[in-house]
């Protein structure tokens, strides 16, 4: 290897680095993007105005999600902002992922389930919840009201985002239980 060869070589091998410690600093700052225990405001959030930049918000939460292993939901206020805005991802194999702005729970039906569910803000902590197996869902759908159904795991995470929008969060309340417990 001539000189000029491994010193080109070497420079490479600098921006591969660079190249990599730049990732990592992104995904870490990602994943810092979603607020966990005591930084989550537990507030009623405000109806999204159309005409505000609130695609930026649903970006936001695309991005912070995507980068968790196995986050299925995510609302607003998760990511700082107390506006009515949450995104789903049923199926982590597809990645799909729908979003839902100014959403409703129009039609409930009386049949429900118990699941254990967990929190993206609450890593660690579970609650077994009670919910409806079906729900409609009104929602603004880019400028237009829409009516959507859901049943099984997606009405479950509509559902649990939903009690976000209003400052509630029942993996929220086991977390602070354990608190008090460990007084
Ligand atoms: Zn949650």
């Amino acid at each position: 290897m001539s000189k000029t060869k491994f010193a080109k070589e070497q420079k490479r091998k600098k921006k591969r680095e660079t190249i990599k410690k730049n990732k990592i600093k992104h995904l870490s700052h990602l994943r810092q993007m979603i607020l966990k225990f005591d930084e989550l405001e537990e507030v009623r959030c405000e109806a999204v105005d159309l005409d505000s930049d609130y695609k930026k918000i649903i970006q936001d939460l695309e991005k912070a999600i995507s980068v968790t292993k196995n986050g299925i939901g995510l609302a607003a206020p998760q990511i700082g902002q107390n506006k009515r805005i949450i995104i789903i991802r049923p199926d982590l194999k597809t990645n799909a992922m729908q979003s839902f702005v100014n959403p409703r729970i129009s039609e409930i039906s009386q049949d429900t389930t118990v699941m254990k569910e967990g929190c993206l803000s609450y890593p660690g902590y579970f609650a077994k919840v009670i919910r409806s197996i079906e729900i409609k869902v009104e929602h603004d759908f880019n400028g237009i009201k829409k009516e959507d159904s859901f049943k099984g795991i997606e009405a479950r995470i509509i559902q649990h985002e939903i009690d976000h929008l209003n400052g509630k969060c029942d993996v929220g309340e086991e977390y602070k239980k354990s608190k008090i417990y460990n007084f």
